[in-house]
């Protein structure tokens, strides 16, 4: 028995999600054979990753069948990969993705997508930070329970110091409001705010970066398409049609200037009561996956009204990181672990080599 018999055996096992190999992938590192044992170490792309204990399993049956095997210790261990629009880009350094949070309007609860899945990320092991670029009603400091604080400036490099709370940075044009400023935003100030979140914020190392969009297609997703690859979007909307017009809009704003749409989540999707269990479709049933479907684009998940959330979000802890084994928590790991997979793929794709 030697290395390249358990590599043999292991290019027979697919990341089922990418469709590769794991030695053609780069997974499997650190073999090591003592008689008739064999350890190593699977580097999965997202600490995320949906089917870590499929693969682990794979592992271990293509390595037990190998002859001469009779032990396998695996170590799973993960490196996420660096989205290759940003690696040409020289803002944000550190930051492996950026993953942008849209809804077509307000209200459908986006912002609290956006931090429950960070918080999912950040919980699976991910290194993430928030940034909250939300003008026109930042609730990025109310939902981290941060609404009084405001960031440090570190003086030796000129550069703000990201708040931290539950091991996630965040970032928010609320920390530089005061609570009832009427800020009447033009395109360049847009621009210029958006630049310095970019570049003047100490971010360091992250895996993920997640965006809270303002709602609707307006000057700041067009200033941040412009100023930073954006890996991927996701759309967050509630079921009914008044809803969904947006989506479509929010979609196509995003094929147009080259951003991946990673998927639509139907966000407020039923109420179950608490005390019957009875499923309650107070803003109409499946629009979200529907139109999803009609655009193409993956349909990431339903989440239910549910009033844990609301006061999860009213009272600076989200519900993700409050109950961890809620069902809630578990729709948004869902979800996250999706979005994660999704840009693992992305990233794990040659680039389409286009013959002129
Ligand atoms: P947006 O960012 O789209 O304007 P918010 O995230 O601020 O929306 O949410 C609006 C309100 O709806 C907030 O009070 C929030 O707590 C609540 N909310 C959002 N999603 C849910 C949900 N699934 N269940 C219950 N309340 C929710």
């Amino acid at each position: 028995m030697n290395t390249e018999l358990i590599l043999n055996a292991l290019k027979n096992v697919k990341d089922p999600e990418i469709g590769k190999d794991l030695v053609t992938l780069d997974m499997i590192k650190d073999i090591k054979i003592t008689g008739s044992k064999v350890s190593l170490r699977a580097v999965l792309t997202t600490p995320a990753c949906p089917l870590k204990k499929k693969i682990e399993d794979d592992i271990r049956q293509a390595v037990l069948a190998v002859p001469g095997v009779s032990e396998v210790e695996i170590l799973m261990d993960a490196q996420v990969k660096k989205s290759a629009t940003l690696s040409s880009s020289e803002r944000l350094a550190g930051v492996k993705n950026i993953i942008a949070v849209a809804s077509g309007k307000g209200g459908v609860g986006k912002s609290t997508v956006a931090v429950n899945l960070a918080i999912a990320l950040s919980l699976s092991g991910a290194r993430v930070g928030v940034l909250d670029t939300d003008i026109y009603g930042p609730s990025i400091p109310t939902l981290f329970g941060l609404k009084d604080k405001k960031p440090a400036v570190d003086q030796e490099k000129q550069k703000i110091i990201p708040l931290e709370k539950y091991g996630l940075k965040i970032m928010s044009i609320g920390f530089m409001m005061r609570e009832n400023d009427a800020v009447m935003w033009r395109g360049p100030m847009i621009h210029k705010m958006l630049q310095q979140f970019l570049d003047d914020v100490l971010w360091g190392e992250l895996d993920y970066l997640v965006l809270d969009l303002p709602p609707g297609t307006g000057d700041a997703q067009l200033s941040l398409s412009q100023l930073i690859p954006i890996s991927g979007a996701v759309i967050v909307t509630t079921p009914q049609d008044v809803a969904l017009a947006d989506v479509v809009r929010g979609i196509a704003m995003f094929q147009q200037v080259h951003v991946p749409v990673l998927g639509v989540i139907e966000n407020m999707s039923f109420f179950e009561c608490p005390n019957c269990h009875h499923h309650s479709e107070i803003f109409s049933k499946g629009g979200g996956k529907k139109k999803a479907e009609e655009m193409k684009v993956n349909f990431l998940g339903e989440l239910p009204l549910d009033i844990p959330t609301r006061e999860g979000s009213d009272s600076g802890e989200p519900i993700t990181m409050k109950s961890t084994h809620y069902t809630q928590s578990i729709r948004f790991k869902e979800i996250a672990q999706k979005i994660a997979g999704q840009l693992s793929v992305i990233q794990s794709t040659e680039p389409i080599k286009i013959s002129l």
